[in-house]
């Protein structure tokens, strides 16, 4: 069930989890599925937070595996293939190129070996072995990198995934299990009795609602914020947190065109950074700075741009990428565990912490969005303990099988190499309403679920206008995101419903009084109220372009 009245919240809860990012989402899935009551959240959007910022990438860590931190790549990898297993159409196989120059930090030998212990440490399940390239088939394969030096190169597999998409469909499989679901609506204190935590008061973002509920236990999976919450608004004597700050820039493939993801070292400082190809665009990054500040409000700046933007063109240098090609940015900040004896921000370890609190909370932190269902599992076994402890009943409790039963758009989802069949079904459905373009693109965001939006366009033609010109999203994600996947504002559905925030070139900026005008029709908006929601999602938009302004200072 979700619902967006708190006066219709009916409790108590066996767990409260506060945050939905791709955390909080894997505990309530993992939760609502072995038989719990559960509540989940979030005081903006669904992954608003950290988890739609990341280079979305599923992967062992190329970077962990030279930092040695094996167990961490084994688990990562192992992950890496559930969740290819049970989201298909959320997490693809991605080819990563890695160059080898003559100046660089390892040769082909030692890099080759490097890539044997990845592959095996997968068990030799990834989604494809690596192979060594001569400087021939590298110039041939990725004809724009820089050719100087140049002595060959490794490939191997990795995949690449919607982060954001992700994070909803581990929610919308816990709210399909039972589990309650709030957005845009903040925790704003613990309640306690006995200095123990049995509840807390809600407040509604978007309409002041404020409710009290109780739980017997509460999970803090707030990333970043979790050291404020975990000290109930308050500094904490002993913060966990070692935030960092990173940055991505998209710019349009026809600037970089990719057929691999390309793994290269900064000039300035040797850290990895990837070029992604991304569909009709290619992302690049990471940064990697501390962080202090509101995690809620983290944007790239001129300096963030500059460092990619140098690093780009060192390997892409016929490319010449200019402040003008970057389309859009995003920016993260890793909920990283602190470690005093790391030597710099990119060395701080990406293993999560679990702790049960004074007060009973349990606040889980750090880890990867590949890593999160087995954290979840993890998280929830301590939950049942706790619940155990406290006097609730178990023993009913079910397994619940996150590794082997498929997210909502996998169900039914063919086994090899049916994609073409699903694009033509979701054309049929729509009875010819949709065309090709629309299809791959809504059964790469929706999987199977694509064919159920296209039977609503072939009831509401309306819903096949495109959101943009020339652009695939169309008008019926708008009406989908709004009745199917919990969004409630039009950031919502215009960065991470849709992602034309991130892949327009104008960032979407000539659909947003559509969007606003359609939302307004779902959820009684009045006009003053749909036209504040637009101007919120512009001024979003001039936050992100802020580092431009540095550009005049
Ligand atoms: P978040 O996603 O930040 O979620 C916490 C949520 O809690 C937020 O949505 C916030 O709004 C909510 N919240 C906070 N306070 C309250 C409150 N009082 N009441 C209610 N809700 C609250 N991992 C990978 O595996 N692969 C990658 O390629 C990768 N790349 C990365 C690149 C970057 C630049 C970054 C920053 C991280 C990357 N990661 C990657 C790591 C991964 O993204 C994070 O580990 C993961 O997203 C963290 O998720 P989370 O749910 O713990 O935190």
């Amino acid at each position: 069930m979700t619902t967006q009245s708190l006066s219709e919240l009916r409790g108590p809860f066996d767990v409260l989890v506060v945050g939905g990012g791709i955390t909080g989402a894997g505990v309530a899935r993992d939760a609502a599925r072995r038989g719990l009551n559960v509540l989940l959240v979030e005081q903006s959007d669904l992954a608003s937070g950290t988890s739609s910022r990341s280079s979305k990438l599923v992967h062992g860590g190329l970077r962990y595996l030279e930092q040695g931190e094996l167990s961490l790549v084994f688990e990562a990898v192992a992950e890496r293939r559930v969740l290819l297993d049970i989201a298909p159409h959320l997490v693809r196989p991605l080819p990563f190129l890695l160059p080898v120059f003559s100046d660089s930090r390892r040769g082909m030998f030692t890099i080759n070996i490097g890539m044997w212990l990845y592959d095996g440490l997968s068990l030799f399940r990834s989604p494809k072995l690596h192979k060594s390239l001569s400087r021939k088939r590298v110039r041939a394969a990725e004809p724009d990198l820089r050719h100087d030096g140049l002595k060959g190169a490794q490939v191997y597999y990795d995949c690449a995934t919607d982060d954001a998409r992700l994070t909803l469909e581990t929610v919308l499989d816990a709210v399909r299990y039972g589990a309650t679901v709030l957005t845009h609506t903040r925790v704003e204190r613990w309640l306690t009795e006995n200095g123990r935590v049995t509840g807390c008061a809600l407040k509604d973002q978007l309409t002041d609602e404020e409710v009290e509920v109780s739980c017997t236990v509460a999970v803090n999976a707030t990333g970043p914020w979790s050291d404020t919450v975990r000290g109930d608004g308050d500094a904490v004597s002993d913060p966990r947190m070692r935030p960092t700050k990173g940055v991505h820039i998209v710019v349009n493939a026809s600037r970089l065109k990719l057929s691999h993801a390309v793994c290269c070292m900064h000039p300035d400082d040797g850290r990895v950074f990837f070029t992604i190809p991304w569909g009709d665009q290619t992302y690049i990054g990471t940064t990697d700075t501390d962080f202090e500040g509101d995690p809620g409000h983290v944007y790239a700046d001129l300096s963030d741009v500059d460092y990619l933007l140098k690093a780009t063109n060192d390997y892409f240098p016929g490319q010449d990428i200019t402040h003008e090609d970057v389309i859009s940015t995003w920016a993260g900040v890793r909920p990283l565990v602190g470690d005093e004896e790391a030597e710099n921000e990119s060395s701080v370890s990406r293993e999560h912490s679990l702790v049960r609190e004074p007060n009973g909370v349990v606040t889980i932190a750090g880890g990867k969005l590949t890593t999160y269902r087995k954290m979840a599992e993890e998280v929830v076994d301590l939950v049942v303990t706790e619940l155990d402890a406290k006097g609730t009943s178990v023993d009913g409790l079910q397994a619940s099988e996150t590794e082997t039963d498929p997210l909502p758009g996998a169900v039914g989802w063919p086994e090899r190499g049916g994609k073409k069949q699903i694009v033509s079904a979701v054309q049929d459905f729509s009875e010819g309403l949709i065309n090709k373009v629309t299809a791959k693109h809504l059964v790469s965001v929706l999987g199977m679920r694509a064919i159920d939006l296209a039977e609503r366009v072939a009831a509401d033609p309306d819903a096949a206008a495109p959101l943009v010109q020339g652009r695939p999203e169309i008008l019926g994600q708008v009406d989908w995101a709004v009745s199917v996947e919990l969004a409630r504002t039009v950031t919502d559905v215009m960065m991470r419903r849709t992602q034309l925030y991130y892949r327009d070139d104008e960032q979407g900026i000539a659909a947003v009084q559509v969007v606003a005008g359609r939302m307004a029709n779902h959820l009684g908006w009045s006009e003053d109220e749909a036209a504040a929601q637009a101007a919120a999602y512009l001024e979003e938009v001039e936050r992100s372009r802020r580092w431009r302004s540095e550009l005049t200072d």
